[in-house]
């Protein structure tokens, strides 16, 4: 069967992933409801969390109320796990009735229980442009961490043929790609692009000798232009997924490349990183995440990640919110006189002066006050004032402005250098 590019950019996989919104409403309070009840009855854990908590399940009426259960922060698990049998009470049933586990930095165990789809990605691969009878290649190591045959797992749900390659040896895989006329890339796109390289020094032509159409990417950021650059080096299409070794899918792109279409196996707040509240669409918080997970009821993950959420309608005709792009992360992000500075908000502000040809903020508090410094590289700036004002418009500080010449601020900076101390 020969696949055309308009295949790959149409349809759907489930019929969840069209809901109306009162069905999906519906569709989350359900599942949220079960969750919490059989996860209460069956996790010492989530017991222990709920009654500290004065959570009564009972009482969960409204998505809202969700709330009232604290988050779960990721750095929590690795002493939670320790705690004792199942994972310190965070599983639902013995380790030994689990189907894998692994392990992932931290150190932190992630189990797989013997369902289908449990990592919850096939969707996702089906959006990217997976389709059955593809020749897939997956280049995630799988060795102790899920991401192999996390990403193994869909593609044969969908119906696809999976060469597990693993990372590494780039001329074998290069090789293997020709000869077996691969279709599908499963890895980061950075290996991606490495591939590519490996494969141009060799002299081989990208789009006749090698026979790429789609790429799952994920695990790592990438700009648009290096999306575009890959794209048209092997003529095909390159989405990404995101998710966590912890929770599995949480979210995809489209072929419109609109954002993360959420995954229809969670449910997804963006909540404020201290106090765990849920923010309003279009404000950037953590991302805080339950999948409907019985086995493993992490409710309320708080994942470190900062996005928005978006609800405008998307042309591919999936009715699921999305998440912005993930705009960073919550421990680089710098909280200044209580306000939260995220480097991607400066950096909007600052494209908009394109004579500035780098940046970096300055965190300092001499006598216990924190002050803000905004360094600028340039020539000869003049527009102090409308720089000025334009920051305090956005990221609500008034910094103070040092313009200091072209190679001052040294090669490697971080955009926020905080230099507080308390003591
Ligand atoms: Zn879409």
């Amino acid at each position: 069967m020969v696949m055309t590019r308009k295949d790959r950019t149409e349809g759907i996989y489930s019929r969840r992933e069209v809901l109306d919104e009162g069905e999906r409403r519906q569709f989350y309070l359900i599942q949220l409801k079960d969750l919490l009840t059989y996860a209460y009855r069956y996790s010492e854990d989530v017991k222990k969390r709920f009654d500290r908590a004065q959570f009564n399940v009972e009482k969960f009426k409204q998505l809202s109320d969700l709330k009232h259960i604290p988050i779960l922060k990721k750095k929590e698990l690795i002493f939670l796990q320790s705690m004792g049998p199942r994972l310190g009470g965070l599983l639902t049933k013995d380790i030994g009735e689990l189907k894998r586990i692994f392990l992932s930095p931290g150190p932190i165990f992630d189990p797989e229980d013997r369902v289908d789809d449990y990592w919850g990605y096939t969707e996702a691969f089906y959006s990217v442009g997976f389709r059955p009878g593809d020749v897939t290649q997956v280049t995630f190591n799988y060795h102790l961490s899920p991401a192999g045959l996390m990403f193994e797992e869909p593609l044969r749900n969908l119906g696809c043929a999976v060469m597990p390659a693993g990372p590494g040896n780039a001329i074998t895989q290069i090789e293997i790609m020709q000869k077996l006329r691969v279709q599908g890339f499963v890895g980061t796109p950075s290996y991606l692009m490495h591939l590519a390289q490996k494969a141009e020094e060799k002299g081989i032509n990208l789009r006749k000798e090698l026979f790429l159409e789609v790429a799952f990417v994920t695990g790592e950021k990438f700009s648009e232009k290096m999306r575009s650059t890959l794209e048209k080096k092997f003529d095909l299409i390159m989405r990404q997924g995101y998710g966590t070794a912890d929770v599995g899918c949480i979210g995809y792109e489209c072929f419109h490349k609109n954002g993360l279409h959420i995954a229809n196996r969670a449910y997804v707040e963006i909540c404020h990183p201290d106090t765990g509240i849920p923010l309003k669409d279009g404000e950037v918080g953590e991302i805080v995440v339950t999948a409907f997970n019985k086995t493993y009821p992490l409710i309320r993950l708080a994942t470190g990640d900062l996005s928005y959420i978006d609800r405008a309608p998307c042309a591919c005709g999936r009715t699921s919110p999305r998440l912005g792009n993930i705009v960073g992360r919550v421990d680089t992000t710098a909280r200044i006189k209580g306000m939260f500075v995220y480097p991607h908000q400066v950096e909007q502000v600052l494209s908009r002066f394109e004579e500035i040809k780098r940046w970096q903020i300055e965190v300092t508090n001499p006598g216990g006050i924190d002050e803000i410094t905004l360094f600028i590289e340039c020539s000869a700036f003049k527009r102090e004032d409308e720089l000025l004002h334009q920051f305090r418009e956005k990221i609500k500080l008034r910094p103070e402005l040092k313009v200091v010449a072209p190679g001052t601020l040294p090669a490697q900076i971080k955009p926020i250098e905080d230099k507080r101390t308390w003591d």
